[in-house]
């Protein structure tokens, strides 16, 4: 028997296409909605001959409709990477606010509980180390990345508001840097740029002098973590990452002795507002749902690599910025 019907935004994404993996494990049945932006029906193709598992293409900035009942909303649409969101700025905007605002009304009207995907951006470039939950951020909303931020800023206030007026059930995860199979080898993010760079016999870019930090987690210890908060009663944020950070200009030599490239590391401008470090502090994740991660980076890395090895040729040499 069902456990319940979920809608998945972003479904066709890199973390929504492995959420509906868990859900459907989980025995739920899934409805997994996406615009195909930055997604890939790839990701979910394999689900789509289970009977648990329906898909809309529809954009979420625009009124979301399900018929029959609803138990719970995933939302994870959005443009994740910073080359994505800079190229679509505006449709970056909306889903994080007129697409939010969609789903809340939704959950609303189906009397479901919803969870929204925020993200470390909320802290923008942070004077906190490591970040915790009750760090306001520091953000430039006239910044190249203010589009992406205070898009999730806003989000977080419109979740909070349905909360607080019309008492619904939602959760707030803030997810740091996470990475896996299923991420677009040219989406524009560290961990594709170098593998990808690494399996073309190319040069690994690094932005600025490498010294700015992240903290890289493993896509199934993220989904775990998410999959608890849906489930646990806490309404307010809640980080959720790998706290084991490192410098960009380290990570470029892990990927370079992981690979065995005998490429070098060369460096580019630092794009503007890229925040100079950033790890979660996890202890409420640690308190509230006894979560902490699991994969270490050795071991998220080497499948990884494995996944990207395995695409082929035309997926390596495909140009999309
Ligand atoms: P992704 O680009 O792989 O997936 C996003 C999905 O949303 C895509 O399939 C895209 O087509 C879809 N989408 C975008 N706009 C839409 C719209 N208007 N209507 C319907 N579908 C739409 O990115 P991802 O890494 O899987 O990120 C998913 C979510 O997690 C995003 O909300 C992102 O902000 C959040 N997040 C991700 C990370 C990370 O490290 N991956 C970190 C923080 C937050
Ligand atoms: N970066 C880099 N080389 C690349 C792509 C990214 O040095 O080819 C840097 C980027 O400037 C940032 C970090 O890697 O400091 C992480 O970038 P990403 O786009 O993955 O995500 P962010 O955490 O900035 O949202």
């Amino acid at each position: 028997m069902s456990k319940g019907r979920v809608l998945i935004t972003g479904a066709a994404g890199f973390l929504g296409s492995h959420l509906c993996d868990r859900f459907i494990n989980e025995g739920f049945e899934v409805i997994g909605m996406d615009n195909l932006i930055t997604g890939n029906l790839e990701n979910i193709e394999h689900l789509f001959k289970l009977k648990e598992f329906e898909f809309y293409n529809h954009d979420v900035s625009k009124f979301v409709h399900v018929s029959g009942e609803l138990d719970y909303i995933v939302h994870f649409a959005s443009p994740a990477s910073p080359i994505d969101y800079l190229k679509i700025p505006i449709q970056t905007l909306k889903v994080g606010s007129l697409g939010t605002h969609n789903c809340l009304g939704l959950a609303k009207a189906k009397n479901a509980r919803i969870i929204v995907a925020s993200t470390s951006e909320v802290y923008g470039d942070p004077l906190v180390h490591p970040q915790t939950e009750d760090y306001y951020g520091n953000v430039n909303p006239i910044g190249p990345r203010g589009v992406y931020d205070e898009a999730k800023r806003f989000q977080e206030a419109m979740t909070m508001a349905y909360h607080t007026y019309h008492k619904l059930e939602t959760r707030i995860v803030r997810i740091f840097n996470t990475y896996g199979p299923r991420m677009r080898l040219n989406d524009g993010r560290v961990l594709p740029a170098f593998i990808g760079q690494a399996l073309r016999g190319e040069d690994l870019t690094v932005f600025g002098d490498g010294s700015q930090t992240r903290s890289f987690c493993y896509v199934d210890d993220l989904v775990e973590g998410i999959y608890r908060l849906l489930m646990s009663d806490y309404p307010y944020p809640v980080n959720i990452g790998n706290p084991d950070e490192i410098t960009i200009k380290e990570f470029a030599d892990e990927i370079i002795k992981l690979t065995g490239t005998e490429q070098k590391v060369i460096y580019k401008p630092l794009p503007k507002d890229d925040p100079m470090q950033r790890q979660p502090n996890i202890d409420r994740a640690k308190e509230i749902l006894g979560w902490e991660p699991k994969i270490s980076r050795a071991e998220g890395l080497k499948i990884t690599y494995d996944y990207f090895r395995s695409l082929p040729d035309e997926k390596l040499y495909k140009k999309e910025h």
